[in-house]
């Protein structure tokens, strides 16, 4: 019998540790971000946050997402969901720690599909937080669908030469890598799945050309070359080694595989750092509700605020719960040489149930607080912001209904009639229980 919910007391003192380190040390900085927004900030930031990191490292807590033989504090998915919970309260800390998006995703990806040359040329410096890196593969007209994806790659002698047409591709303006997803394969029968690779492309390469980072609605007066922006690229003519395809030679027709190794964890992340965005929104609703007081009584007592509270009490914890039995699930099949994507329909549900409970928390946080509630006062406007995009990024909610309208169909079959038809139960019950009911006289 291995259904458990605690934690143990060695690994609680860790998450003890995090929560306070958390608190004390970065929740501080999120005030400063405006001022520290200019290169010269920049650097000032990164003088404040070296000595974080160095602390990180020692508690044995850097880059807790990967395994150990990977540099990484090799956790397991369970344990990292309960981190990235706390790491979640603030966009800051998973930086700190060594497991930001989307470099913990690519160190991940390079460490699964990428040649042993990748792993030391880019991974370890991805994962020793010495160098950033982007993913870019959604274009201005194919996002959901990735089959419509035009950027292509051909062969020139020793080079593949890149051209195409990017967006949403974050990170890249800061990044020193990119991973791109290219149509390798132009023959117009071939199947979409196998006719896509990733290559990677150093960000100094001739041709890759930065257009901007499109201001969005959760960095709406974002300047290109800032951290977190998302670019619009254009690719024109730029030239790599063909060693450079992710996984070498037997990399060829695999993006689409990679991809989905890649965004499995990577969309579960997500999911373990909406709960610490949506607590620290829950605990903000929470404390006002305790604290205002108008028309004869404080907010606690109204009744329609008690429904918010018990409803987004319930919400989160399902959130919670269903994003550690995924994070149960990957562990296992991890353990048993088994791929991730046997958890699809686990990942699915929570990155949309996930992105819809952050949401509505925080909504209602800011409902609660009035005009406060909508000012920069407080960071719920900004956490507004920045959930809205979590039902778009690494696939639409959507998509992911989808898949889990298919996966959970899988356990069906027509029937007609029904297999809970009464009529035709009844028969067939009249039957098995005859030499019972006879005595009786039931009507059949
Ligand atoms: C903040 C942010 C960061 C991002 N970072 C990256 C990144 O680093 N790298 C990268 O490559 N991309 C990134 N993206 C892009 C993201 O992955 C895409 O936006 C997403 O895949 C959807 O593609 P699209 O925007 O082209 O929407 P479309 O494909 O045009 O879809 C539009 C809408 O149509 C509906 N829809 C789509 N498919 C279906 C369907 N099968 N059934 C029913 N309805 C459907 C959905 O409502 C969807 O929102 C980022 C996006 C955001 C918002």
């Amino acid at each position: 019998m291995a259904w458990d919910f605690e934690t143990e007391p060695e690994f609680e003192a860790k998450l003890a540790w995090m929560r306070s380190f958390v608190r004390e040390e970065i929740f501080p900085l999120e005030t400063l971000t405006e001022d520290l927004r200019s290169p010269e900030g920049r650097v000032v930031y990164d003088r404040i946050t070296a000595p974080l990191k160095e602390e990180v490292k020692r508690q044995n807590l850097w880059a807790a997402h990967l395994p150990p033989e990977l540099g990484g504090g090799g956790f397991g998915q369970v344990k990292l969901g309960l981190m990235h919970e706390i790491l979640g309260m603030s966009p800051l800390a998973p930086r700190i720690f060594g497991n930001n998006a989307p470099d913990s995703g690519n160190a991940e990806l390079l460490s699964l599909g990428g040649t042993e040359a990748q792993k030391k040329q880019w991974m370890q410096p991805l994962l020793d937080g010495e160098i950033q890196s982007c993913f870019s593969m959604t274009e201005p007209g194919a996002g959901a669908d990735p089959t419509l994806l035009t950027t292509q790659a051909e062969r020139d002698g020793d080079e593949w030469v890149i051209n195409g047409h990017k967006w949403f591709s974050s990170n890249a303006s800061v990044a020193d890598l990119l991973i791109v997803m290219c149509k390798t394969n132009l023959d117009e029968d071939a199947s979409p799945y196998s006719a896509y690779s990733m290559i990677l492309v150093p960000t100094g390469t001739p041709g890759v050309n930065i257009v901007r980072d499109v201001p969005t609605m959760g960095e709406p007066d974002h300047r290109t070359g800032e951290p977190g922006g998302h670019a619009e690229i254009l690719y024109q003519d730029v030239r790599v080694p063909l060693e450079n395809m992710v996984g070498g030679p037997d990399g060829l027709g695999q993006g689409f595989a990679l991809a989905q190794k890649r965004l499995g964890p990577g969309r579960i992340h997500h999911a373990m750092r909406w709960l610490g965005q949506s607590q620290r929104a829950f605990d903000l609703l929470c404390e006002r509700a305790l604290t205002r007081y108008t028309k004869g009584s404080i907010l606690a007592d109204k009744q329609m605020v008690q429904e918010w509270i018990a409803q987004s009490y319930a919400d989160r914890e399902a959130a919670r719960l269903l994003t550690l039995q995924a994070a149960w699930k990957m562990d296992k099949l991890h353990a048993e040489g088994r791929h991730y994507s046997d958890a699809r329909l686990e990942i699915a549900v929570i990155k949309f149930w996930g992105a819809k409970v952050l949401h509505e928390v925080i909504d209602r946080a800011i409902q609660i607080h009035g005009s406060l509630g909508y000012t920069t006062d407080l960071p719920l406007e900004s956490m507004y912001r920045a959930a809205r995009a979590a039902r778009i990024y690494d696939g639409p909610d959507e998509v992911h209904k989808v898949t889990v309208a298919r996966q959970v169909l899988k356990r069906y079959r027509p029937a007609d009639p029904s297999v809970d038809h009464i009529p035709t139960r009844r028969a067939a019950a009249l039957d098995k229980y005859a030499t019972y009911l006879d005595e009786l006289a039931v009507n059949s």
